[in-house]
């Protein structure tokens, strides 16, 4: 028998260690399951050496619920420990860990800002314990057995003491503060979190499986009867999917592997990346595409980081690009410093690289996926677009990557990279400073009149729509300075692409001015500005369009939460085209009777609204009286 104290320092660091973590607490389970799946892998190592001739294929780990002595007890067959290792690594070097760690974050505020809390191993079971025994017994040939006891003051008892099987039982008597964790429910949570992927089978109680009756007892249709029997309920897969070769899984494990992740999961991914690297570091892990809908936020942190197996956070800000967060999936590096703050990860190189090298694999991927089978890729480019734009908006390398993938769609539904576009419109889309004007509608349903004057006169219209098109659109206008893009409500599309060959008006400058004058006074001043054009007569005779710098400012402001304040208060405004051309146009001016004219005005501007999808409620029903009543 050997009584001692741990350390002279100790006095402080059982009450430290029991506050520190304190919305944390459940780690315990995680850390002390991980020392004895250790415990186990260390039995292995030993085995692949040569020291060690016994059959391994029983290796296993137990969480034992005992409600009644208000123990739980983490058992493992795996190294052991001899008298003389115990006082080495539980009394001095898991001491010092421990210590080394209060020391370094005692002062640390934010309990969240570091990863995983990592670093506490043994000694976080005083957080939940009045005191903890251990029982261990070496895998070295004629070992005595050892119990260790220590009721969270600095002493602790040591003596020998019998147990038939090698291994080591960590026995916690739950403190009273802490009875939550002698409720199964909340243990097998624990568990399904932390441990769900370790590598060696842990056993948590047993389970009732259906299974054929043995003695072959048949029902009444002849087919063999289920009965119950009790198993050992594992709560883990030893073998997750990340950890296997690619070469030898198929899509369909892929997909059974992403419902082991999210049972609560409803939609299929639409495909994934393995990762498998070993150097310059260490990363594994497999990353899906989930169909992205157009909320960002909302689908973000769906990713979760291990490390060798043990479940670490699903907070992986700050380890990857922001985009990537969009993705789904493990991925699980033992060179992800996890005892630091999440500031210090940006700055760690190990995390950059990892980061950049994830970043390149889904270019990669993506750009592989489009070369491979393009017809498929296309099928699949509404549900990416999102993830691959927001990429491209924040991450230069993906930018410069993703041009070669990015796809377009046009209104007849063909996808066209920029490059393929610009060839394909390079003739005809020129304006008079020779600049290409890409075309484009946030809805071809709703601008339908818009798109169809564009093409009526030949050219093509891009369908772009989505939280990010103004950003993105902005930001490939600076990388190529010789394309502009505009959205088909933007103006008349003479003026959009602007050949430079004026059409002559019908009117003269006084009769112009006067059906301006005449129009501009039926409508709403504050957001309507008239103006006159001339085209062609076969086009609108009024047509609403809203500038394209106003439009992009007001939707980019959207996008960040109002931060330019200079737009915070900025109306609709839109400009009311009158096309000189037009035979009602004319109409109006010489119509002398002041009543009808009006009517002529207020209908054909209705119409004009009409098209733009901006006749609604009130307005919308007093266009159809009127139109009643003209038609009687
Ligand atoms: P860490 O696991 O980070 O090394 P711990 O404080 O958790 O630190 O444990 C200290 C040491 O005690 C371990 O490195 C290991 O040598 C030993 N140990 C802990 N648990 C067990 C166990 N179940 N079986 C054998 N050895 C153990």
């Amino acid at each position: 028998m050997k009584t001692g104290n741990i350390n002279v320092q100790t006095e402080n660091i059982f009450p430290i260690i029991k506050k520190f973590l304190y919305s944390d607490h459940e780690i315990f389970l995680r850390e002390l399951v991980s020392n004895a799946v250790d415990a186990t892998q260390k039995l292995k190592t030993l085995k692949t050496v040569g020291e060690l001739k016994t059959d391994l294929s029983k290796l296993r780990v137990e969480v034992i619920l005992d409600k009644k002595a208000e123990t739980i007890t983490i058992r493992d067959n795996g190294i052991g420990m001899t008298e003389s290792e115990l006082d080495k690594y539980i009394n001095q070097i898991a001491f010092s860990g421990a210590e080394e760690f209060v020391n370094k974050y005692k002062d640390v505020d934010a309990k969240n800002s570091i990863i995983g809390h990592f670093g506490l191993g043994f000694y976080s079971s005083f957080m939940v314990s009045k005191e903890v025994e251990i029982i261990t017994k070496s895998q070295k040939p004629n070992s005595k057995a050892v119990k260790w006891t220590c009721d969270g003051s600095p002493s602790f008892n040591m003596e020998t003491t019998t147990k038939k099987t090698k291994g080591t039982d960590v026995i916690l008597h739950i403190a009273d503060d802490s009875k939550e964790f002698l409720e199964e429910s909340r243990l097998s949570g624990i568990l399904n979190k932390y441990c769900k992927f370790l590598p060696v089978s842990i056993k948590f109680g047993t389970k009732t499986e259906k299974i054929d009756d043995p003695k072959g007892k048949k029902d009444k249709d002849g087919n063999i009867e289920k009965v119950d029997k009790v198993v050992d309920n594992i709560i883990n897969n030893p073998n997750p999917a990340w950890k296997k070769r690619p070469s030898n899984l198929k899509e369909k494990h892929y997909k059974e592997f992403y419902r082991e992740l999210y049972p609560m999961e409803f939609s299929e991914p639409l495909f994934n990346i393995h990762l498998n690297v070993d150097f310059p570091f260490n990363l594994t892990g497999i990353l899906y595409f989930p169909k992205l809908k157009n909320n960002l936020e909302v689908q973000k942190n769906k990713i979760n980081l291990y490390s060798n197996q043990v479940f670490i956070t699903d907070n992986v800000e700050n380890i990857v690009p922001e985009f990537l967060t969009l993705l789904h999936g493990v991925i699980d590096s033992p060179d992800i410093p996890l005892n630091v703050s999440r500031s210090y990860l940006q700055a760690d190189g190990n995390v950059k690289k990892i980061s950049s090298h994830i970043t390149k694999k889904v270019a990669d991927k993506l750009s592989n996926m489009f070369k491979k089978d393009r017809n498929d890729f296309e099928s699949k480019w509404d549900d990416v677009r999102v993830f691959i734009e927001y990429g491209m908006l924040t991450e230069e390398k993906f930018f410069d990557k993703a041009s070669d993938f990015a796809l377009y769609k046009n209104t007849a539904s063909s996808y066209y990279t920029l490059s393929e576009f610009l060839d394909k419109i390079k003739e005809t889309q020129k304006n008079k400073d020779n600049k290409t004007i890409i075309l484009y509608t946030h809805d071809k349903n709703e601008q339908h009149s818009y798109v169809n004057a564009a093409t009526n006169k030949g050219y093509e219209v891009l369908e772009l729509s989505g939280p990010l098109v103004s950003h993105l659109i902005s930001k490939l206008e600076s990388t190529n300075t010789d394309i502009q893009f505009v959205r088909v409500d933007g103006d008349s599309i003479d003026k959009l692409i602007d050949k430079g060959d004026d059409a002559v008006s019908k009117l003269d400058e006084k009769q112009q001015k006067k059906v301006q004058e005449m129009i501009q006074s039926e409508v709403d001043k504050s957001i309507y500005t008239v103006q006159t054009q001339n085209m062609s007569s076969d086009d609108l005779p009024i047509l609403i369009t809203q500038s394209e710098f106003m439009r992009r400012m007001k939707e980019q402001q959207q996008l960040s939460g109002g931060g330019m304040q200079m737009f915070g208060d900025m109306p609709e405004s839109y400009n009311v085209i009158v096309n000189t051309n037009h035979d009602l146009v004319s109409k109006i001016i010489s119509e002398k009777n002041k009543k009808k004219r009006v009517a002529l005005i207020k209908q054909i501007f209705d119409l004009a609204l009409l098209s733009h999808g901006m006749l609604k409620g009130e307005k919308l029903t007093s266009f159809v009286e009127r139109s009643v009543s003209l038609i009687k």
